[in-house]
């Protein structure tokens, strides 16, 4: 599905195979790897991420990191490390746009054209989906609104599940 004159797309697939200029890893603070979106990253890149990210002294929540993507088709990946839901009174919604609006500001600084997000916070870490979906929407569109380098965003789902809640959420936040 297309939105805002074809600039964000949403779509149900394995971020790792994606041939964008970034995709965006949901990372932990270490930023040495993990489960979930993390480890596939890891393993599809190869060790020269991990030799890489050790390098970086780790990562905020809120904040977000480029490396190189070596072996994915992906030339970056920008790790961005979300929050952990603690029941929603915690910092948890404006933490995770946090994540988007840097992501994207640090793409935008390295001339990336095209990005792919996977849905931050949303597996391990808990943040319900439907919330976390609205928070991504509106934090994606709001930088595009102001940001003419990006061309495309991806959304990149991982499950018909999630992609159904992302065009539902899609159709309140963009009124199509
Ligand atoms: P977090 O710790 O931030 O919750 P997870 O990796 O556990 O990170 O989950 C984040 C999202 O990434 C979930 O929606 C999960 O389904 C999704 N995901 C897992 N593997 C992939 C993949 N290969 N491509 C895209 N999304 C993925």
């Amino acid at each position: 599905m297309e939105l805002f004159n074809g600039r964000i797309e949403i779509i149900d697939d394995d971020i790792t195979t994606l041939k964008v200029d970034a995709v965006v890893n949901a990372a932990n603070r270490s930023l040495l790897g993990g489960g979930g979106v993390d480890g596939a990253i890891h393993r599809a890149a190869g060790p020269e991420l991990l030799e890489e990210t050790r390098t970086l002294g780790g990562c905020e929540t809120g904040d977000a990191k480029i490396t190189k993507g070596y072996r994915l088709p992906a030339k970056y990946v920008i790790h961005t490390v979300g929050p952990v839901w603690h029941g929603g009174k915690s910092n948890e919604d404006e933490l995770l746009a946090s994540c988007y609006r840097r992501s994207l500001e640090v793409a935008r600084d390295n001339e990336v054209r095209t990005i792919a997000f996977p849905a931050i916070s949303t597996g391990v870490y808990g943040f319900p989906l439907e919330r976390a979906t609205e928070i991504a929407l509106n934090e994606i569109k709001n930088f595009l609104k102001s940001d003419k380098s990006i061309e495309k965003v991806i959304c990149c789902c991982f499950g018909k599940r999630d992609y159904e809640i992302y065009v539902n959420m899609a159709k309140r936040t963009f009124g199509s």
